[in-house]
């Protein structure tokens, strides 16, 4: 029998992470991903969202922990301390017993790179190189030039240099940071093991092949092992919903980042916000073989809400009303396009769940209030959000599993559907 009380490093397995911001989704997560080649990462929680829903990493790694023991999960499972920015956050996160670590490096991303006129790229390239910002100090010469043949007759050339230019002044920076948060990594964990990604989904402007290469080569270059990265991919992965933009050209391109992910490599290409990307998760399974990551997060605080929802109108309507209140504030650092008109006030009972739940706007206005309701939020009467919450998910658990089960179970599905 595998010791899997803890979690483990899950290497080049193909694998799907599931957030659970209130620590009883869990059973819920095993039962979607049971019996499926995916292995799972059950404790995933970035720094960000511990800020925002008040949990301590060691309260997120006891609540996986506990339903991994008592649910008969026998697989080993992976536990993800995610976008990590800083040391701090690192020593936070290894102390709890995270195995996996997504480094963050987009506050070092010069997000202006892809629109600054030659002069200044060339200007700023310079004063990178003088500031010792960059992993070494002639990268031009060291990739000008060159062709990389990456199989299947796919070659990338740096044959541009305004081209080469923009992907040095948008992640050299970066990629130092990296390099330094890696250290800091292998030294928190010392003789335990780790695995770690590196993360730029959610910087303003696409990660472009060659700028992936360029990123992959480096890090391979510099000893920096990952076991996933996540580009910014072309299109809109907003939160909660369905991508948005034109399928073919995020085939196309898909197809690029993985053979590139397998060259530098290998490691495997992590999905975030991914979850209810239903329309391009069949490309994604069929592409990526086992080199795939994927994580979700709030679609299983939906799926909460989904209970309350069927169970307690009452309490969901004034879950409802107050993130009405608070969406505008709330939706300024979420990457959301929907408008508080798009649901209309007025709705009678039935009518609820297909709103909120099932309609894009809907599931956006409750996505990005998250925070809000769990920090404290209360209904008019002054009772708490989150105990409400808590307590009624414990006496519906077996309604929470299902709707978990099925809603996840579908995410899974269809990213195996076109794999032979
Ligand atoms: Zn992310």
């Amino acid at each position: 029998m595998i010791e899997n009380k803890k979690p483990s490093v899950l290497g080049l397995k193909r694998s799907f992470g599931f957030g659970d911001r209130l620590g009883l989704a869990t059973p819920g997560h095993m039962a979607a991903v049971a019996g499926t080649p995916y292995l799972p990462i059950f404790a995933q929680q970035s720094i960000r969202e511990l800020h925002r829903t008040t949990r301590q990493p060691e309260e997120v790694m006891k609540a996986a922990v506990m339903a991994v023991e008592k649910g008969n999960w026998t697989k080993p499972w992976g536990a993800d301390a995610d976008h990590l920015q800083t040391r701090e956050d690192v020593l936070r996160m290894a102390q709890a017993g995270f195995t996996f670590f997504t480094i963050d490096p987009s506050a070092h991303v010069n997000n202006n790179a892809d629109s600054m006129p030659e002069e200044t790229l060339s200007d700023t390239y310079q004063q990178l190189v003088t500031d010792n910002k960059l992993t070494d100090s002639d990268l031009v010469n060291r990739y000008m030039g060159q062709s990389f043949e990456m199989g299947n007759g796919f070659t990338i050339s740096f044959d541009n240099l305004n081209q080469l230019l923009r992907a040095i002044v948008k992640y050299g920076a970066a990629l130092v940071h990296t390099k330094a948060m890696y250290q800091w990594i292998t030294e928190a964990c010392g003789p335990n093991q780790f695995e770690v990604e590196m993360s730029v989904d959610e910087t303003e402007t696409p990660t472009s092949p060659p700028e992936h290469l360029f990123v992959g080569l480096e890090l391979k270059r510099m000893g920096v092992k990952v076991v996933s990265l996540a580009p910014r991919f072309v299109g809109d992965f907003e939160k909660g919903i369905d991508y948005k933009g034109a399928i073919f050209e995020f085939e196309e391109q898909y197809r690029q980042h993985i053979a590139i992910a397998k060259y530098c490599g290998p490691y495997k290409l992590s999905i975030h916000s991914g979850s209810d990307k239903f329309s391009i998760y069949p490309i994604i399974g069929r592409l990526s073989g086992e080199l795939l990551h994927v994580k979700t997060a709030g679609t299983s605080y939906l799926e909460a809400l989904r209970v309350i929802c069927r169970t307690d109108k009452k309490l969901f309507r004034e879950i409802i009303e107050f993130c009405r209140d608070r969406f505008e504030i709330d939706k300024r650092t979420y990457h959301v396009s929907a408008e508080l008109t798009a649901v209309p006030e007025q709705l009678e009972d039935n009518d609820l769940e297909n709103w909120y739940l099932e309609n894009e706007a809907g599931r956006q206005i409750l996505h990005v209030t998250f925070g809000s309701v769990l920090r404290g939020g209360s209904t008019c009467a002054g009772a708490n959000f989150k105990e409400l919450i808590l307590e009624n998910l414990t006496k519906y658990d077996q309604l929470y599993l299902e709707v978990l089960r099925q809603h996840l179970g579908k995410h899974i599905r269809l990213l195996l559907s076109e794999v032979d």
